[in-house]
């Protein structure tokens, strides 16, 4: 399927943006018109992360006209390993910020909009309708389904990529002419079966692989040339070096975009839709929750605590809180473990950020280790509160 060019040509071309992008104005399917479309475009690419980051240099790069930057993190020095679009000396400022000089120094032609907020409910459709197409390169599943629903409800087509270790994925999702990512994934993970980035790592050149597919699609989309993504879903495994195109279809019962639709607006809470913690670990955290400053307290006075670091063996080797005994969050879920866990002591478990030692005392609670706690905010706080020379990972 090939689709028109979703932008009006520019009235020209620059002697200057003739010279800078002649290697596109001699690819006979791009030429003149194509490289004065680009010119007209307005992306938005959400996030200026793994994704965004190749996706922003390669679009400035590529002459895409106008690119908006939403994000409201700041540079952190563990971004570096995949985020290229920062460098040392942004750290510490505004990702937005720091993308928008790098895409100055990559094309000065390119104007820049910087959206130094975080994407809601409340602003999300009046930034998506200022641009032509969005490329999404979110990390979290709520952002992700409020992406898609702004678009489809504004009938805006989206380039959606994700990462995670050694395996990517990209299409295009666009409603008016194929499915969207409720068709794919009608419902959210449960909170806590798909580990982040932050929690499961992802392989720094795995970005530049999706998000250049990202950059390829929009490339296509604006300039109305090849056959774009619609419908179709690339699976990358890094590993062995293979890419799969598979098949996607419009689901006619989508919620969003079929034939009887039932949701009809943007949600009103997409956190809570996605569910960061489940509703039983929610109720487990009730007064069974420490401050690692109090698991310190703790450990001075000697009380005889049993402490369990619920992270993977990687991790682990990374940093820890001292006295941990690792028990990953998987073999006290399964029940696995439950045998090597003493009745008699206090026990206190911890994770990185304080969700999956959250969904493990839930699993403890259930099989009858009722005084059983967890270290709000892990390993992370630990670092905070108690031993900033730890490195937070
Ligand atoms: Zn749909």
């Amino acid at each position: 399927m090939s689709l028109p060019p979703l932008v009006e040509p520019a009235a020209e071309l620059t002697v200057d943006e003739i010279r800078r992008y002649s290697r596109h104005l001699i690819i006979p399917d791009v030429g003149v018109e194509g490289q004065k479309r680009l010119k007209n475009a307005r992306v938005l690419c959400v996030g200026a992360g793994g994704l965004g980051s190749p996706a922003l240099m390669y679009l400035a790069a590529a002459g895409v006209g106008t690119l908006g930057i939403i994000d409201f993190d700041t540079v952190d020095e563990s971004n570096l390993q995949r985020q290229i679009i920062h460098g040392v000396s942004d750290v510490g400022r505004s990702k937005a910020e720091s993308a928008a000089a790098s895409i100055r120094e990559i094309n000065p032609l390119v104007k820049v909009e910087i959206h130094n907020t975080a994407l809601d409910r409340d602003n999300v459709r009046e930034i998506f309708s200022q641009y032509d197409l969005i490329v999404d390169g979110t990390d979290n599943f709520a952002t992700r389904y409020m992406v898609n629903d702004a678009a489809v409800l504004l009938g805006k087509p989206y380039v959606w990529g994700s990462i995670y270790r050694f395996d990517g994925q990209a299409s295009v999702f666009w409603a008016e002419h194929g499915p969207c990512y409720r068709c794919l994934y009608p419902e959210p993970p449960p909170p806590g079966m798909v580990p982040s980035c932050a929690e499961g790592g992802v392989l720094g050149v795995l970005c530049a692989s999706i998000g250049s597919i990202q950059v390829n699609e929009a490339i296509k989309l604006l300039a109305g040339i090849g056959e774009p993504l619609v419908g179709g879903l690339m699976v990358y495994d890094a590993l062995e070096m293979s890419y799969r195109k598979i098949k996607v279809r419009k689901d006619p019962d989508c919620v969003l975009c079929g034939e009887n639709p039932t949701v009809t607006d943007l949600l009103e809470d997409y956190e809570d839709f996605c569910g960061a913690v489940s509703v039983e670990a929610q109720e487990a955290v009730v007064d069974s929750t420490i401050t690692a400053l109090e698991l310190k307290e703790w450990q001075d006075a000697g009380k005889d605590i049993f402490l369990v670091d619920v992270r993977e063996p990687a991790e682990y080797e990374i940093v820890r809180i001292p006295g941990a005994t690792l028990i990953p969050k998987g073999e006290i879920i399964s029940g696995e473990a439950l045998s090597r866990l003493p009745q008699d002591r206090q026990i206190v478990l911890h994770c990185k950020s304080g969700v999956r030692s959250a969904e493990a005392l839930a699993a403890l609670k259930a099989a009858g280790f009722r005084d059983a706690v967890h270290v709000q905010g892990g390993v992370l706080s630990w670092i905070k509160q108690i031993d900033p020379a730890l490195p937070a990972y």
